[in-house]
């Protein structure tokens, strides 16, 4: 009973914290900043993504998460290890015991470096467990019913498609096009149309504020500032929401195929689960505007947006924590 539970999120952009009996605990950006010169983490999470684009070249900035997995081993232990005290307490005598999110895709390699580097963050043991099942579990999905689910998934690395049922993946299919993608869709759509540099932040910015995948119309705008190409001088344009649907029509249509090769490849009774039900949408992505109308009418299917998006695959680790006798045997994989 003194045995901590936490389960962990770990996103290539946010990582998040549940604590058995807490709740959320930490959500902060997947990004350590490093500083070379002395060879010493010098910030990490929100602290490190202000530093993006900023940084002189003594200090680089890292995601050490990449399509979902760890790419970058050594700064992956440290920033969970960060995490894991921030949400556990320094002090803590007890060593906790975590379940974290992976990729349905994962490989057996990348599958262990997750679980050596959070022991040797300070986990007395490891579970994994697939993000497509704790996503649908943190929207609410009663997935150990004998009825088709689809979850949809869209990170910033990687758009993650899964039908689930009794408590497992049936079908999947995962692009690495996502988030990420979408921001350098924006920012090259910029460059070409308006010869003008932006920054990563800048083009999320953008995204977040205005973006769309169906052209709206009462459109919306933004003002922002880049580095004229020609001039190399500063310069401030307005961008208006329907470019931004322009520019990520691309990423979108890549998206789209994904659902639609899952649907393809659904056998055909939980294809009138999912047409009845409908799919719902998790991640970051999920809250970009019209989302679901445009996957529901490309596929045909009623698409929906689940609650909190961005806190779905914690919230589900959460629950799992919290009953694992219910849970136990259809979604963990060993340590
Ligand atoms: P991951 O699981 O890979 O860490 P998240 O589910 O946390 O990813 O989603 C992060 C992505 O969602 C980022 O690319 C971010 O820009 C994007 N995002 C966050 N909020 C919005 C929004 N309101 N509209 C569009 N995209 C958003
Ligand atoms: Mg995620």
């Amino acid at each position: 009973m003194f045995v901590k539970k936490i389960g962990i999120d770990l996103g290539t952009c946010n990582s998040l914290i549940f604590v058995a009996g807490k709740g959320i605990v930490l959500q902060e950006p997947s990004v350590v900043a490093v500083s070379f010169a002395d060879n010493k983490i010098l910030a990490i999470g929100n602290k490190a993504k202000e530093m993006i684009g900023r940084t002189p070249e003594a200090i680089k900035v890292y995601r050490p998460l990449k399509d979902g997995v760890i790419a970058e081993y050594r700064i992956a232990e440290a920033m969970l290890r960060y995490f894991i005290r921030a949400s556990c307490g320094r002090f803590s005598f007890f060593k906790p015991e975590l379940i974290v999110g992976v990729p349905a895709g994962i490989t057996s390699t990348e599958r262990r470096a997750v679980v050596e580097a959070g022991i040797s963050a300070g986990a007395r043991s490891v579970y994994v467990a697939k993000e497509p099942v704790l996503a649908a579990i943190g929207a609410g999905i009663p997935i150990n019913s004998c009825s088709g689910h689809m979850i949809i998934d869209i990170g910033g690395g990687t758009s993650e498609v899964a039908v689930i049922s009794l408590g497992g993946v049936v079908t999947w299919h995962s692009v690495r096009t996502a988030g990420d993608k979408m921001d350098s869709a924006i920012s090259d759509y910029i460059k070409k149309k308006y010869n003008l540099a932006i920054g990563e932040q800048t083009a999320e910015e953008i995204k977040i504020k205005i973006g769309t995948v169906l052209p709206e119309e009462k459109e919306q705008y933004i003002e922002i500032k880049g580095r004229d190409l020609i001039s190399g001088l500063p310069r401030t344009i307005k961008i208006s929401s329907n470019e931004t649907c322009e520019a990520l029509s691309e990423v979108m249509s890549e998206i789209i195929q994904s659902v639609k090769q899952v649907l393809r490849s659904t056998p055909p009774e939980l294809s009138a689960d999912i047409m009845d039900k409908g799919m719902i949408i998790s991640g970051g992505g999920a809250l970009l505007r019209n989302i679901d109308q445009l996957l529901a009418k490309n596929t045909g299917v009623p698409c929906f947006i689940a609650e909190d998006p961005l806190l779905c695959v914690v919230k589900g680790a959460g629950i799992v924590l919290e009953n694992l006798e219910l849970y136990k045997r259809s979604i963990m994989s060993k340590r």
